[in-house]
């Protein structure tokens, strides 16, 4: 990549913006200008190929936006990246100079989009970020990536843009939080970015996904920002004025993984350690519960009594929301954990009936 793309790649955090999609050349223009007057964006996205629900839908302007974008980043500065789906996109973004590209949620769905997209793309040396696929498939979004690798794609970043679902819920795409954490876990070195903008669908909700991915250690933002949102020609209801965007960003509180402050390494260590004890503990009274309910199937099984006894485990449950409310302890909490020693348990006795 260019020496400035290198500077933001190793920039923490990153923070990506611009237009879900660029619309006219005055609005790509003055959101970049409106953007990079606020010092806090290092990079202008939009969207020049929409890929649209519905026919009929806005389905973006295509590569006459690119020249646009070129001219934008001209004047501010800014780099630029855009989305690609097929092999023409990435050859017609390339001509224009695009610092980055990006691979759209529903393009990691489809292994032949993937593909082709990487195949136009052996030999280029531009970073690709990788959004999830729609449907939380964790092995879709690393045989993305894995394709990424194989042409010999050098600069790789993850987007989390949250998953589909069926039914209105809180989130446009709920974040399942426990999906990107465990891409961090299989790809530590990896970029990844958060984009509340996809998994919010509206404006309120912004700031807290973005607070919640910094707590989580993600390495960057890519926020949608319009000049006139309520008028944008695509997710109108998501998109923040440049001017807001600083806003937010201001108010975010920044975490890092680490810290080099001396004190406040020793406390986290002593308290880790606290908490490896208490784990240890954990285990092992689970381990001791686990053998009585063993016992306990040998006693069913020389008695004929099934494993199930539906009273018997609505009793301790009821008795542990209880308990779990005097020590701050949240219901659901309570319901998982119970639900899962149960399986176990069940699973144990299940071995020892059959046996
Ligand atoms: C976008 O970034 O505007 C976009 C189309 O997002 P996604 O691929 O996450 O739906
Ligand atoms: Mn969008």
């Amino acid at each position: 990549m260019n020496d400035s793309m290198q500077k933001i790649w190793n920039k923490r955090p990153i923070i990506i913006s611009g237009p879900c999609s660029a619309e006219t050349e005055e609005q790509v223009l003055e959101t970049a200008t409106r953007l990079a007057a606020t010092g806090k964006v290092d990079m202008l996205r939009a969207g020049i190929w929409k890929p649209r629900t519905k026919p009929g839908m806005f389905e973006g302007i295509g590569t006459k936006a690119l020249p646009w974008m070129a001219s934008a980043k001209k004047a501010t500065g800014l780099p630029i990246t855009v989305e690609v789906a097929t092999a023409k996109h990435v050859e017609d973004a390339l001509q224009f100079d695009v610092d980055m590209l990006w691979i759209g949620a529903r393009t990691t769905v489809n292994p032949f989009s993937v593909q082709e997209v990487c195949d136009a793309l052996r030999g280029v040396d531009v970073p690709v970020l990788i959004k999830n696929p729609i449907n939380p498939d964790l092995e879709l979004w690393c045989g993305g990536i894995e394709r990424l690798q194989k042409v010999g794609m050098k600069d790789i970043g993850m987007i989390h843009r949250g998953f589909s679902n069926y039914g209105n819920t809180e989130f446009r795409n709920a974040p399942m939080w426990h999906l990107p954490i465990e891409m961090k876990r299989r790809f530590p070195e990896m970029l990844l970015i958060c984009d509340p903008s996809h998994i919010c669908g509206n404006r309120t909700g912004l700031q807290n996904v973005a607070q919640k991915s910094i707590d989580l250690d993600f390495d960057g933002l890519m926020i949608e920002s319009h000049i006139d949102p309520d008028n944008a020609w695509s997710d109108a209801k998501q998109q923040i004025t440049p001017e807001r965007l600083a806003e937010m960003l201001n108010d975010l509180v920044w975490r890092f993984e680490n810290s080099d402050k001396k004190e406040f390494l020793t406390a986290l260590a002593k308290l880790r350690e606290q908490i490896n004890h208490i784990d240890d503990e954990l285990l092992t009274l689970i381990g001791q519960r686990m053998k009585i309910a063993d016992k306990i199937g040998t006693y069913k099984r020389e008695n004929n009594i099934t494993i199930l006894q539906t009273n018997r485990w609505n009793e301790i449950l009821a008795k542990a929301f209880v308990k779990g409310e005097l020590l701050g302890l949240s219901k659901d909490f309570i319901t998982k954990y119970f639900d899962a020693v149960h399986l176990e348990s069940i699973s144990h006795q299940n071995k020892i009936m059959n046996d």
